[in-house]
């Protein structure tokens, strides 16, 4: 990928979520679900600094994203976007965040240039929302923890030069797995989390493939790297797309600069 479209997974999964993008001469953060020494230590590793950053774009307020919120809002003096709903509720986890760098933010924004939108997506949290990034005529988008793919977020996938987007379970391996019944009808519901398939499924069905797509949020019970690869590298090799996809790791940095 070019230099304008720099994407580096910092952390993913139900332990903890980050994601560096940078567009341009933008550099943002989506979310921060691990602690702020983890997040720097892992910023520092694809050689960008918490002072390099422009803001963070919070998707909701479940603990995998946005664990390290509080340390960092009252620590940096970098903005920090997200919806009013779910403002709300995270100052209810943190009453004492920093209040100075807490923004609303719900729509659309322009950052020199960088367009920003965000889009509602389904999912048991308060507001949730993934994100759009464009720039010169090219589009990022990052969609994680959606129960399905709603005709909004089919929008917002379409057209991406880059796309970061969950392939969380292999729905065998939940169905058979050890997590109590709620919970595995809470993952398969429209409001929790994208299957290997699903996502495949609708990879493969979109008009225009992105160059490069990261899986994220991956089930660290539930799946597996081969098949979470496997289960979309397949629906893609056979409609002869020749789309590089990158897996999202929990415990390592995944970046594609
Ligand atoms: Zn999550
Ligand atoms: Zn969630």
């Amino acid at each position: 990928m070019s230099n304008l479209l720099r994407v580096a997974v910092l952390a993913s999964g139900s332990k903890g979520n980050a994601t560096y993008i940078g567009i341009g001469e933008k550099n943002f953060l989506i979310d921060i679900g691990i602690c702020v020494t983890e997040l720097k230590k892992r910023l520092g590793q694809v050689n960008i600094s918490v002072e390099d950053l422009d803001g963070v774009f919070i998707t909701h307020e479940h603990n995998d994203h946005i664990k390290g919120l509080e340390t960092f809002a009252n620590n940096f003096d970098v903005p920090i976007y997200t919806s009013e709903p779910t403002w709300r509720k995270i100052v209810g986890v943190f009453p004492d965040i920093a209040r100075k760098n807490c923004k609303l933010f719900r729509g659309e924004k322009t950052f020199n240039g960088v367009q920003v939108i965000s889009f509602p997506t389904s999912h048991d949290a308060v507001d949730s929302h993934g994100y759009s990034f464009l720039a010169n005529g090219k589009k990022l988008t990052y969609v994680t923890d959606l129960g399905f793919v709603t005709p909004v977020v089919q929008d917002a996938i379409e057209n991406c030069e880059v796309l970061i987007i969950e392939s969380n379970h292999d729905i065998d391996m939940l169905k058979n797995g050890s997590y109590p019944d709620w919970l595995k009808k809470r993952i398969l519901s429209t409001q929790g989390h994208l299957a290997n398939i699903v996502t495949a499924d609708t990879l493969a069905r979109l008009k225009h493939l992105p160059e490069e797509i990261f899986l994220a949020h991956l089930s660290q019970h539930n799946n597996n790297r081969e098949l979470a690869f496997e289960t979309t590298d397949k629906c893609l090799r056979k409609i002869g797309s020749s789309t590089k996809i990158l897996l999202a790791s929990q415990n390592e940095v995944v970046a594609n600069f």
